[in-house]
C-alpha cells in the first residue's frame, strides 16, 4: 500500500470532472482501493474518492468509525427524508458548511471483490455516501452549502 497525493480544489481540475466506470475489477482497482484505504485514515478522513488522488474512476472508500468500505461503481437507488448537518472535504480543506443530504439511502455497487452489493445507511454514513458519490460527478461540498453556514477558517 502507498499514500497517494490529495488532489485541491483550488489546482485540480480533475475534481471538477465526471469519472469513469470501472468495467473490470482488476490489479490496478484493488491497488487503487487499498492505497485510498491509507492514504484516507492518514488523512483522518470519514471518506474518499478516486478524484481525489487524480484517478477519473468510480471508485469510493468510507469509514465513518464502523469499518471501512470499498465501493466501486457505487449508485444511489432508494433515499428518504433530508437531514442538515455540518461537512467538510479533504479536498477543500479549511472551509466547512452545511449541506441537506438523505436521512436514508439505500447504494447498489461492487465490493472490493467485484462482488455485487447493496448498503443502506443513515445519518453521517448517508451523507458519506451522497458526498462521496458527488465527487464521481464532479460535484463538490461547496456547491450545496446553505447560504449563511459557510466557515472559512483560512480567512
Ligand atoms: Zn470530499
Amino acid at each position: 500500500m502507498a499514500l497517494r497525493r490529495i488532489t485541491n480544489y483550488k489546482t485540480d481540475d480533475i475534481l471538477r470532472k465526471k469519472s469513469k466506470y470501472v468495467d473490470k475489477m482488476d490489479e490496478k482497482v484493488v491497488r487503487l482501493l487499498d492505497d485510498m484505504a491509507e492514504t484516507m485514515y492518514h488523512a483522518k478522513g470519514v471518506g474518499l474518492a478516486a478524484p481525489q488522488v487524480g484517478i477519473l474512476k468510480r471508485v469510493i472508500v468510507i469509514d465513518i468509525g464502523e469499518g471501512l468500505v470499498k465501493l466501486v461503481n457505487p449508485e444511489i437507488v432508494e433515499q428518504e427524508g433530508k437531514q442538515q448537518d455540518i461537512e467538510g472535504c479533504l479536498s477543500i480543506p479549511g472551509i466547512t458548511g452545511e449541506v441537506v443530504r438523505p436521512s436514508w439511502i439505500k447504494v447498489k455497487a461492487l465490493n472490493g471483490k467485484g462482488k455485487n452489493i447493496k448498503l443502506e445507511g443513515t445519518g453521517l454514513l448517508a451523507r458519506a455516501f451522497c458526498h462521496e458519490i458527488d465527487h464521481l460527478n464532479g460535484i463538490l461540498f461547496i456547491d450545496k452549502v446553505v447560504p449563511g453556514t459557510k466557515k472559512d477558517i483560512n480567512i
